[in-house]
């Protein structure tokens, strides 16, 4: 073969994530030559510095709460000390599993893994380092970065998640910034640590994109395990002293912390990397596409978390997936967005899918009901001990919209909640269907017996 075929593909995707790595996978599957260029290690932030590092410390942080919490179940255990080394053997030992799984699939899909830093040339070409990577088509996947505010530098005693993901300790207070889903995430770690934490969130609730009652829920938990909650709380600057971080507050005290953990979001990874140059149509940063997720450029797509929407793995994936099928023409039909699951893995947990409430109310008015099933009647929920709820957003008469868990281990709902969801299910539907008796499961049932008019152990 010559050096020119040994660089001509029928698909280079920049980017190894769970964007990029589900493209090619599925690409190579349907007999495409594909070359999977990364600068760092596949399976990008999900795997390395995101989804999987993050839950494998808020199981650990379960594991801590237990031990704490023994007495309660009549079981006396107490928590001696957190190890984070012990913490990191065991996330590591999760991830390096995982990559190596990763990494052989990627093998036996005969995907050529490039490593290096990727930058576009041409709408067909990829550069890396004195290497030129031509393909027929090519799909952008280069993810996201944690972002900071103007003023505030990263680095000492103010972190992002990919520094506070490899603490050699935990610290004494630590100050949250941004009550969104990696905020409270990372709040909930380091309460169950033990740390004394502060969330600071600018929006009048914390996780401010999820149904409202939600956010009351959790505010409510969280004041519960002592985690301070400041809402419609901006910080002027910060500085990091000898001893602490100190924190000044617009219209209030200074706060001192010996974490500062910045949350405010992820902003798209797209500069420099010849985008603009080729024509590629941009918005803030975000590579903006069509429903085909194909850029301004022909032959050229997008997938993950620069294109604008929900940034999360499994939308990530299912874009790869997409843009894979598109590609090989098996027309796939378009991803619909609405339909995203959404899990934060906090102690209590929450999922959710579908339109909340007030989003619900803002297309279709009075036409709205909703529903509320206390976990109180739940009898494996009050066997954990916890509290919560689901919530059902309907059309009078019609389907369920939106679905809204909160609850320890509530996350694991998820699937029946999204099926029902997107297969645009009556509470009518639901409500036949048998549920096991007892699981958290069981609470998903009642919620849809109850808004059939069938309430069994909820107050219709
Ligand atoms: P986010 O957008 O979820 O939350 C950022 C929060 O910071 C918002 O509530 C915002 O109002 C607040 N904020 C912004 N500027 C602020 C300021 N100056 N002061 C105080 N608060 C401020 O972003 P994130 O939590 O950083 O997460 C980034 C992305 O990663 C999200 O899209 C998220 O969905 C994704 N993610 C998902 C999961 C999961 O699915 N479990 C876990 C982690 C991250």
């Amino acid at each position: 073969m010559s050096s020119a075929d040994a660089s001509t593909f029928d698909l280079v995707i920049l980017g190894g994530g769970s964007g990029g790595y589900a493209c090619a996978f599925r690409a190579a599957e349907l007999g495409l030559r594909v070359a999977l260029i990364e600068k760092d290690k596949l399976g990008g932030t999900c795997l390395h510095r995101g989804c999987i590092p993050t839950k494998a410390l808020l199981h650990a942080a379960e594991v801590a709460d237990s031990a704490r919490e023994g007495a309660k179940f009549g079981v006396h255990t107490t928590l001696e000390s957190i190890d984070m080394a012990g913490v990191h053997a065991y996330k590591d030992g999760v991830i390096a599993r995982l990559y190596k799984g990763l990494q052989g699939l990627a093998t036996s899909h005969q995907v050529e893994f490039i490593e290096g830093e990727g930058r576009l040339t041409s709408p067909t070409e990829v550069t890396v380092g004195e290497r030129t990577v031509t393909g027929s088509k090519v799909v952008l996947a280069t993810g996201s970065y944690a972002k900071s505010i103007p003023g505030l530098t990263v680095g000492g005693r103010v972190m992002t998640s990919d520094e506070a993901l490899s603490l050699d300790h935990v610290p004494e207070r630590v100050v949250v910034l941004g009550g969104g889903v990696i905020g409270v995430e990372f709040a909930s770690v380091f309460a169950s640590f033990g740390a004394q934490v502060t969330v600071l969130e600018a929006l009048p609730r914390l996780v401010p994109a999820e149904d409202e009652a939600i956010s009351k829920q959790l505010e409510r938990s969280f004041k519960k395990r002592k985690i301070t909650v400041k809402t419609g709380t901006r910080i002027a600057g910060a500085t990091d002293g000898d001893h602490a971080v100190t924190l000044d507050i617009e219209g209030g005290d200074p706060l001192e912390a010996d974490l500062l953990l910045v949350a405010v979001g992820r902003g798209p990874v797209t500069d420099g990397l010849g985008y603009d140059e080729v024509g590629v149509a941009m918005d803030r940063g975000f590579v903006t596409t069509n429903e085909r997720l194909e850029t301004s450029v022909p032959g050229v797509y997008a997938v993950g978390d620069i294109v604008p929407g929900l940034q999360l793995a499994h939308r990530g994936f299912a874009q790869g997936i997409f843009v894979a099928e598109e590609i090989a023409g098996l027309q796939p039909a378009a991803i619909n967005e609405s339909g995203i699951p959404r899990v934060t893995y906090c102690e209590p947990e929450i999922a959710s899918v579908g339109l909340t409430e007030q989003q619900a109310r803002e297309i279709h008015g009075d036409a709205v009901e909703t529903y509320d099933y206390n976990l109180g009647g739940n009898g494996k929920s009050q066997i954990l001990g916890t509290q919560g709820f689901i919530k059902l957003v309907r059309t009078k008469d019609g389907p369920v919209l939106g679905v809204h868990m909160v609850g320890a281990r509530m996350g694991e709902q998820i699937g029946e909640a999204q099926l029902i969801v997107g297969w645009e299910a009556l509470p009518d539907d639901v409500a036949p269907l048998i549920h096991a008796h007892p699981t958290q499961n069981e609470a998903l049932g009642e919620a849809h017996l109850a808004l059939a008019g069938k309430p069994l152990h909820a107050h219709g």
